[in-house]
């Protein structure tokens, strides 16, 4: 399927159901209105000239309009960009250019961003760029005028063409370690992943998500959108862009079944000091994923949120994203603990970096997955490509991992964070897992620091919760004083207000690394 015929099926099938909330406007759209208004503006960027294959791209907070253009994209074949909302010029310009992007469509402005500003600063210098549309703005409306007075048999003729192995998106991975490198995805990529992704939570047209997460991630527009459309659940945007009173105010108004995190949001909206007064009992399941879970927040979740089903997943932008999933029926114990194992027709093993070769179970190596959701290639760069996709498909995927016998995996980190101090191998995960067993830990985070003795040291940044005393490198030593072998002891300790994220909530390790040496200077 290619993802317009398998939105139309849903369409025909839930066409009174509600399809878009969307909060911050106000507005919402059952399947048959949210069909009109995606064909509308499917033909008016066919009337403006864009035809299958050229990139249009989408600098946005969340909104309804970013949806919108994730489905009118893909009926006619244009490669869609999701661009960062938190750029600036620079690596706009960046995107605009090495993605060839023809027609970009932007919010006007958002919190200290001048989208506006920042377009006309760089448009001298990307010569692709033909058209800008600004959201709300009038090339927008006419977008939608033109479309609505265009002729929808054109849109069937132009459905034939398309295949579902075709490249529908581009999008960039987060930067966590480095510069963004655009994944290139099919329909067949992302489409299949929405849709398994949703199968394993159990969703049906009954469903409420509520998508916190950013659309220009991954997590938003698959494993959200996707993942929804697919099954004629319903899509809630609580807020451009993510803010805990709001995402709880709308699961609570909209009565969502399910709700979307990566760790980072989860722990926000937990930590929220009127939390108790939201009625959440409408939730069921949801999805946390995106960095490592801890422990204590899953069983929180669960726990206070009240969603019994909640699954881990893990994955990578550059697989569509999710390739291991944890299922309603694995023990609490697995889905609080574990990745869960891989999804369908997809394959994972684990290799020693060093030789290919596949380790012993409980053994820790690289993870690799291959099958339907692997990436067509990073975007013109063929070289890049070939450093982690192999002659045979398998994927590298630069995280370090352990796969039981009965094939759950545990995701140790990632093996540019592993921290080699005096020739044994610290996983900063353990003793992250191990922090916030302390009732004053809010977060924590543990980085390895250049050490002349011992080649590394162990630093830990910790968020306290909101009146406790701050932990110093004694007293935190004092806590793990005998729980943990002394080689794992953080030798330093950072307080900090906030820890250097990316815009989709992950934390930046390279950058507390710099800062470090700094500190230790
Ligand atoms: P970049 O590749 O630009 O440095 P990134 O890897 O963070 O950034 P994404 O594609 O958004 O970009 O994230 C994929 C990575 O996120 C994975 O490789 C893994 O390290 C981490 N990750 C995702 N889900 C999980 C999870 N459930 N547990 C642990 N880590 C996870
Ligand atoms: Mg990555």
């Amino acid at each position: 399927d290619t993802i317009g015929d398998n939105f139309d099926r849903t369409v025909a099938a839930f066409g009174d159901r509600d399809a878009l909330v969307d909060r911050p406007s106000g507005r919402r759209w059952t399947y048959r209105e949210l069909a009109a208004e995606v064909d509308a503006l499917a033909l008016g960027l066919l009337e403006s000239g864009i035809a299958k294959g050229d990139r249009v791209g989408i600098w946005a907070p969340n909104r309804a309009e970013w949806t919108l253009i994730q489905y009118a994209t893909a009926k006619i074949g244009a490669i869609l960009v999701n661009i960062n909302p938190a750029y600036r010029s620079h690596e706009l310009e960046y995107v605009l250019n090495q993605a060839g992007i023809r027609l970009l469509v932007a919010a006007d402005k958002f919190k200290t961003s001048d989208y506006a500003g920042m377009i006309d600063e760089v448009r001298p210098r990307c010569p692709d760029l033909t058209h800008v549309v600004l959201l709300g703005g009038e090339e927008w409306n006419s977008l939608l005028r033109n479309g609505r007075n265009g002729d929808a048999e054109q849109l069937a003729g132009i459905a034939v063409t398309l295949s579902a192995d075709d490249p529908i998106n581009i999008q960039y991975t987060s930067g966590t370690t480095g510069f963004p490198k655009g994944a290139t995805l099919s329909h067949h990529n992302i489409l299949n992943n929405g849709f398994f992704v949703g199968e394993l939570c159990n969703y049906t047209e009954a469903d409420r998500i509520c998508i916190p997460v950013p659309f220009y991630h991954c997590f938003g527009m698959v494993m959200g959108n996707l993942a929804a459309t697919s099954h004629g659940s319903c899509m809630v945007i609580p807020a451009p862009a993510f803010d805990p009173k709001a995402t709880l105010q709308a699961v609570a108004e909209e009565r969502c079944t399910a709700l979307y995190g990566v760790p980072t949001m989860f722990i926000a909206e937990l930590a929220e000091p009127d939390f108790d007064s939201y009625d959440l009992s409408s939730l069921r399941t949801g999805i946390m994923a995106g960095s490592p879970c801890p422990v204590e927040v899953m069983k929180q979740v669960i726990e206070r949120m009240g969603m019994a089903e909640v699954s881990i997943c893990y994955g990578m932008t550059e697989t569509s994203p999710v390739s291991t999933q944890t299922r309603a029926d694995d023990s609490v114990e697995r889905r609080v603990s574990t990745v869960g194992r891989v999804g369908p027709h997809l394959e994972v093993k684990v290799v020693d970096p060093a030789t290919g070769l596949t380790v012993p179970r409980d053994t820790p190596g690289e993870l690799c997955t291959r099958g339907y959701s692997v990436m067509l290639g990073y975007w013109e760069q063929p070289d890049k490509t070939a450093e982690v996709i192999d002659a045979a498909r398998w994927m590298h995927t630069g995280d370090l991992a352990v796969m039981d016998g009965e094939g759950y995996v545990n995701i140790t980190g990632r093996i540019k964070d592993m921290v080699i101090r005096g020739g044994e191998n610290v996983y900063p995960r353990e003793i992250e897992e191990f922090l916030y067993t302390h009732p004053d830990i809010l977060d924590a985070q543990v980085i390895g620091v250049p050490d002349a003795k011992y080649g590394e040291e162990l630093m830990a940044w910790i968020r306290m919760r909101a009146g406790a005393t701050p932990l110093t490198a004694e007293s935190l030593r004092a806590f793990c004083s005998g729980k943990l072998a002394h080689y794992k002891i953080p030798r330093y300790v950072h307080i900090v207000d906030e820890f250097p994220m990316t815009v989709t909530g992950k934390i930046r390790k390279v950058e507390m690394r710099e800062r470090a040496v700094e500190l230790l200077e």
